[in-house]
């Protein structure tokens, strides 16, 4: 039976909940990729882009698929060598960040540079997620983190059209 919208949302919501990570946290890196375009901007903004970006059905498939994945791996329910791929969080797998662009994808080609830079620069809670503690696995999530926040901050950018092309 296909889901609901609203069902799949909740969800996702509480997948990330689960996960540790917060709407918030969320927030704070679209306001990091967007305070030096954007003169009002603010954190209230900033969470609305990323509810925006939470409502897409697209979305919370991939938040749905890459946390199940990062669950399944620390629980040690893979096969290998994808199970010893995923949990070593090997440079060189790329599907973490292949899913991730699912969410880019749904805002055009802006967040594709936000995406790339955020994922390079890895402030906030992306290093958190990437420092590998206490056995936990975030290999899909960091990406899935930092894709709803370039999302989110190509949203908030096209409702400033004034901005430039090349400031986005
Ligand atoms: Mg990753």
């Amino acid at each position: 039976m296909v889901k609901s919208d609203s069902e799949l949302h909740k969800v996702a919501l509480e997948y990330l909940e689960q996960r540790g990570v917060t709407l918030v946290e969320i927030a704070e890196l679209v306001y990091f990729l967007q305070e030096k375009y954007i003169d009002d901007i603010s954190m209230e903004k900033c969470l609305d882009h990323v509810n925006g970006v939470l409502r897409k059905r697209e979305v919370q498939n991939t938040i749905l698929t890459g946390i199940q994945l990062d669950i399944m791996t620390e629980k040690k329910l893979l096969e290998n060598p994808l199970q010893e791929i995923i949990a070593e969080d090997e440079g060189l797998y790329g599907i973490d960040e292949i899913l991730a662009l699912s969410i880019v994808n749904v805002y055009g080609s802006i967040g594709f540079t936000n995406y790339g830079y955020i994922d390079k620069v890895k402030p906030g809670v992306l290093k958190r997620l990437n420092s590998h503690q206490n056995g936990e696995v975030h290999t899909f999530l960091d990406d899935i983190v930092g894709a709803i926040a370039a999302a989110a901050a190509s949203r908030l950018a096209h409702d400033n059209p004034e901005i430039s092309d090349i400031m986005k």
